[in-house]
């Protein structure tokens, strides 16, 4: 069995390679998402020893929460999962916005438990800061939602810096997720320090920038999905990534290795992460990052990853 790790001080035990599921029932993010290839990747995780399934409302308004809890109730095996959702955002005529008043969290962490069809949600995460909720008085309702066992952990998302340690006022967070990935280090400087400090376990999203890190893309590939908008992607940009992209294959290619598996091993070796979550959209893909597990870095490796993204 994989060893576990402990998401900062949250009591959480979780193989160290998750699953992201945001294209489980994404319509919203994904045009051409398939619900039953989403609920396959799903029980290929859980049959495969991947305990902690990374969701959220905002992932098909609520549709990824359904299939997942679909899924996991016919596995048998929820006691043994680690289930990470998010709430906060709603959607009006004007588009999404985010309302982290403590009555109206309250209320959607009950809605997102009936979507899972559980009693308890083991990490819920504040999906984005509001402009009008004090971020403590929003966690402080999460507190109370623990007390009653509703939840096991505490998580923001997005939070700024500032907003974090607003947030993090009474120690009550547990977990921060945020972007993070080789293409866009900001967070080292910006957040590691303090979640560090206050052993907070930083959970990096978009930890393969969206499939480009895994290194199977080229100049020629198109994108019809919000990859299209996606700063990495950029004409220009996206060219100069494919080339770093190519030497990180190189000391892949040395170890028998892929560049996702090494890219993933690189973030465990930072101080402030304890787990990833790769998102996928196959089955076959969850197995291939759980690979990861069998990959050791040296230390000159180590340094020459950070070197080509530097
Ligand atoms: P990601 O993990 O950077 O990239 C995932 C994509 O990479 C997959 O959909 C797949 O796309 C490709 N891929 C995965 N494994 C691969 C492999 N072994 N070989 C080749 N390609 C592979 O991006 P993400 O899924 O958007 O982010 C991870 C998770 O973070 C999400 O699922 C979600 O749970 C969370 N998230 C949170 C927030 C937030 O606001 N808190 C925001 C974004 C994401 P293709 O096959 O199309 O290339």
């Amino acid at each position: 069995m994989t060893k576990q790790v402990e998401l900062g001080k949250s009591w959480l035990k979780v193989n160290p390679i998750g699953l992201g599921t945001n294209a489980v029932g994404g319509h919203n993010l994904y045009p051409d998402t398939d619900e039953e290839a989403g609920k396959e990747l799903v029980r290929t995780a859980i049959d495969h020893g991947v305990n902690f399934l990374d969701t959220a409302y905002l992932y098909g308004q609520g549709r990824s929460e359904e299939l997942i809890g679909e899924v996991v109730k016919s596995s048998g095996k929820r006691a043994d999962l680690v289930i990470a959702s998010k709430v906060s955002p709603v959607f009006t005529d004007d588009g999404m916005k985010n309302n982290n008043s403590p009555d109206f969290l309250k209320q959607e962490v009950d809605k997102s438990l009936k979507r899972l069809q559980t009693d308890y949600v083991d990490l819920m995460y504040i999906h984005y800061p509001d402009e009008k909720t004090p971020e403590a008085e929003a966690v402080g309702s999460l507190k109370e939602l623990k007390d009653e066992g509703k939840i096991r952990a505490i998580g923001v998302s997005n939070f700024s810096p500032d907003q974090l340690k607003r947030a993090n006022q009474d120690g009550y967070v547990d977990v921060y997720q945020g972007e993070y990935n080789l293409l866009n280090r900001e967070a080292e400087n910006t957040l590691f320090p303090y979640v560090t400090e206050q052993n907070i376990s930083f959970i990096p999203f978009f930890p393969l920038a969206s499939g480009l890190l895994a290194g199977k893309y080229d100049k020629n590939a198109q994108f019809n999905d919000f990859r299209a908008n996606s700063p990495y992607f950029q004409k220009g940009v996206y060219e100069q990534n494919l080339a770093k992209v190519e030497q990180l294959r190189k000391i892949a290619n040395g170890k028998n290795a892929s560049a996702a598996h090494v890219v993933l091993a690189w973030y465990l070796t930072r101080d402030a992460i304890d787990a990833v979550i790769p998102g996928a959209k196959r089955g076959q893909q969850v197995l291939d990052n759980l690979n990861t597990l069998d990959v050791q870095l040296t230390a000159q490796e180590v340094q020459d990853i950070d070197r080509i993204f530097e």
